[in-house]
């Protein structure tokens, strides 16, 4: 039934794609360097879905006894589909929409004991012959970054639920269809957000989280999806060896158990060849701290920079045990932060280091062959990358309301909109917990200022920005 399948629909399929052009085999490797080319040809987002599902089969049969049901191929399909036809609203209706489109979800599980041989990088426009790449996704305020090696993906992060379409159009581009590494470095809406979309058009091998709970409905639509296709959040064994294709992943942290989300980061570090990656998720000078004290290997050549660049983050004793050669910061532009900070900026640039920002130059590539590396961005940019952006205090009234929909403000921006202030707002919320609370609640005396959301609105808003009610104050 499957070699009759084969003979019938997906051999043509596969001729056709061929003499179209719209696909290309291991063989007919392009030289191209960018890896964000849309496929070429005239055939629409669903098509080359199509013919990306399809292309797949025949290479999946010959590598597994697995039987990848024709149902579980459309089911994921239609899930697709009907995701990238209304990218534009919000991710979470869609994926709702989507589930009810979808009948048997049981047999996906098994078609990713295929993702080790995954044909899929042979189809996507990449430099075949360096078999290591990353991307850092521009997905503004927040952070995703995919690990690319001789085929197999680690994706780290998601961006927040705002960028789920920015993540998930990012996979489908770059034919991402399946994931053998899934990371929530920790819980943060910026950081997993986007991830119950980026499940939307992929199978997960292993997914690995900080914590196993987390009350937020960002985290619950990941864990959601994941669920769907079988699969349980693993927290991370520090020290885990993982291969991805011929690079060595290493899990660095989380060793210790910190108050806050950030400091219990994922911290990975991958080695192709003699380049290696460090990725830090958000962690803060505590983590940092017991990472170097751990003695691990943290020196790397590239270093993604953790937390926006907060000043929080990348201490100069850190800084000098890495020794980065590049450093990629990734934060939205204009973000009411102030990331990158001026003070992290400057200790970069004191070591010498070359530094990339995707607020600046959008999605940033890096290729690595085992020796040396190559960086290639999405956009040029004539502003000093060492001159951190002014904090936004000129908002707009017009720009804040396009940016959150409910009037908000924060602290470092409130002379913007000044008349929210602790006195006259609803509700209090920590951009770096994602926890809100009232405005008397004790837990809003400890919070850093910068952190604090002024919030004049309905909760539920709160709650759909993936914010939860403290605990204590209730609200
Ligand atoms: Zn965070
Ligand atoms: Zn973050």
């Amino acid at each position: 039934m499957r070699s009759r399948f084969l003979k019938l629909f997906v051999i043509p399929v596969l001729i056709l794609c061929l003499l179209t052009g719209c696909v290309e085999l291991e063989g007919s490797t392009t030289e191209s360097t960018g890896g964000f080319t849309p496929p070429s040809g005239k055939a629409t987002t669903e098509e080359v879905a199509e013919s990306t599902e399809e292309t797949t089969l025949p290479e999946t049969e010959i590598e597994s006894e697995t039987d990848v049901t024709e149902e579980s191929d459309s089911s994921k399909l239609e899930l697709s589909v009907s995701l990238s036809e209304t990218e534009d609203t919000s991710m979470e209706t869609e994926a709702a929409e989507a589930t009810e489109t979808s009948q048997s979800e049981e047999t996906l599980p098994e078609t990713e004991n295929t993702s080790e041989t995954e044909p899929e990088p042979s189809e996507s426009p990449r430099p075949e012959k360096q078999g290591f790449e990353v991307h850092f996704i521009d997905v503004g305020q927040g952070d995703s970054s995919l690990v690319i090696c001789d085929g197999e993906v680690m994706l780290i992060d998601g961006g927040s639920t705002s960028k789920s379409s920015v993540v998930y159009t990012y996979l489908k581009k770059n034919h991402i269809t399946s994931i053998k590494y899934f990371v929530a470095t920790h819980p943060d809406e910026d950081h997993i957000g986007g991830l119950a979309a980026a499940l939307q058009s992929t199978c997960v091998d292993r997914a690995f989280s900080p914590v196993l709970e987390y009350d937020s409905d960002p985290f619950a639509a990941m864990v959601k999806y994941l669920k769907k296709q079988g699969k349980e959040l693993e927290l991370p064994e520090v020290g885990a060896e993982l291969a991805l294709g011929s690079a060595t992943v290493t899990i660095l942290a989380p060793m210790e158990s910190f108050e806050e989300n950030n400091n219990n980061s994922i911290v990975i570090r991958v080695q192709y060849g003699n380049t290696s990656f460090l990725f830090t998720g958000d962690a803060e000078y505590e983590e940092e701290e017991s990472l170097l004290s751990s003695g691990a290997t943290l020196e790397s050549t590239v270093l993604k920079i953790a937390h926006h660049g907060s000043e929080y983050s990348t201490s100069k004793k850190f800084l000098k045990k890495v020794n980065p050669s590049v450093a990629i910061i990734s934060c939205g532009s204009e973000n009411t932060y102030g990331f990158p900070t001026q003070s992290v900026l400057d200790r970069l640039q004191n070591r010498g280091v070359d530094v990339y920002r995707t607020d600046l130059q959008g999605d940033i590539v890096v290729y690595s062959d085992g020796e040396s590396i190559t960086v290639e961005t999405a956009k040029e940019t004539e502003e000093d990358i060492f001159l951190a952006p002014a904090l936004i205090v000129e908002t707009t009234e017009e720009e804040s309301e396009t940016e959150s929909t409910t009037t908000a403000s924060n602290d470092s921006d409130s002379s913007g909109s000044g008349e929210i202030n602790e006195d006259n707002c609803d509700y209090i919320a920590n951009t770096n917990t994602y926890k809100f609370h009232r405005p008397y609640c004790k837990s809003v005396k400890q919070m850093k200022e910068k952190n604090k959301l002024y919030f004049v609105g309905d909760r539920q808003d709160l709650i759909d920005r993936g914010y939860v009610p403290c605990k204590n104050c209730d609200p």
